[in-house]
């Protein structure tokens, strides 16, 4: 039996693009790959902390945080999720230290399969952590830039052609299709206006797998806040999903979240 508060899952690849779960809890760090195929009971046990300032809370705002959190972090500002509107420049940042560290730095814009072609933007370093969250089969680095900003412009202009999101019932329903990446690049590129200076690259495509034995039949949630108890089998975990017999969850949602785990 393990006790903690809820974080996202971390997820790294093996040389051959398998994802490893492990889910990060205050007494163990539980590895979940082993557990695909049993039966476990997840329970919500009532408490919610702010996964920033740790204070006790009855909601949390964007996957785990207080309203004081979520409107003082720069991890929660707008900028956050539409890139192309991050305001450093402007002098506005609400941590520019965090800014230089986080924003002015190198960002990969790329193509990935999850529930089908989407495209999107990552800081570099973090690509592999990226494309793992997204439950991706597939992904192709296209762009390079040398700040967040830059990255949200080329995929504001991309977002034309390409879907920016993925389709969680798809992606928690089925296998995705192969797609020929390299191509779909090609032809997305020349879309591109001539006069955006950007760095495109030239790399190969890396493929993942994610533990799942199966799909469940119906792609409905568990949502803690209704149910505090999940007691079922695990068959899959894909990207953020815990995948059950009877339902999904998205553990990222439920950050902060105090939560006891065992199996059986
Ligand atoms: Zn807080």
């Amino acid at each position: 039996m393990f006790r903690g508060i809820l974080h996202k899952l971390i997820i790294t690849a093996d040389e051959k693009g398998k994802a490893i779960y492990t889910l990060p809890l205050e007494d163990a760090q539980v590895s979940l790959n082993s557990l695909v195929g049993e039966s476990l009971s997840l329970r919500f046990l009532g408490t919610i902390s702010c996964t920033c300032c740790g204070r006790e809370i009855r909601k949390t705002y964007d996957g785990g945080y207080c309203y004081v959190c979520f409107r003082r972090i720069p991890e929660a500002d707008f900028c956050s999720f539409k890139p192309e509107t991050c305001h450093f420049q402007l002098g506005t940042c609400r941590d520019p230290e965090w800014g230089r560290r986080n924003c002015l730095i190198t960002h990969t814009v790329y193509l990935a399969n999850s529930s089908g072609l989407k495209v999107g933007i990552t800081r570099s370093h973090t690509e592999e952590t990226r494309w793992l969250d997204q439950g991706a089969v597939q992904a192709l680095p296209i762009v390079r830039v040398t700040e967040r900003r830059h990255a949200g412009i080329v995929e504001t202009l991309l977002k034309r052609f390409v879907n920016d999101k993925t389709n969680w019932r798809l992606l928690v329903s089925k296998d995705a299709q192969p797609i020929d990446l390299i191509q779909e690049r090609d032809d997305l590129l020349k879309s591109l206006p001539e006069r955006v200076p950007i760095e495109v690259v030239d790399e190969s495509v890396r493929s993942f797998s994610y533990p799942v034995e199966r799909y469940p039949e119906k792609t409905s949630t568990f949502d803690f806040n209704k149910d505090p108890v999940i007691h079922d089998r695990l068959i899959g975990i894909k990207g953020q999903y815990l995948l059950f017999e009877r339902g999904v969850i998205n553990v990222r949602k439920f950050g902060g979240y105090h939560v006891s785990l065992h199996a059986g």
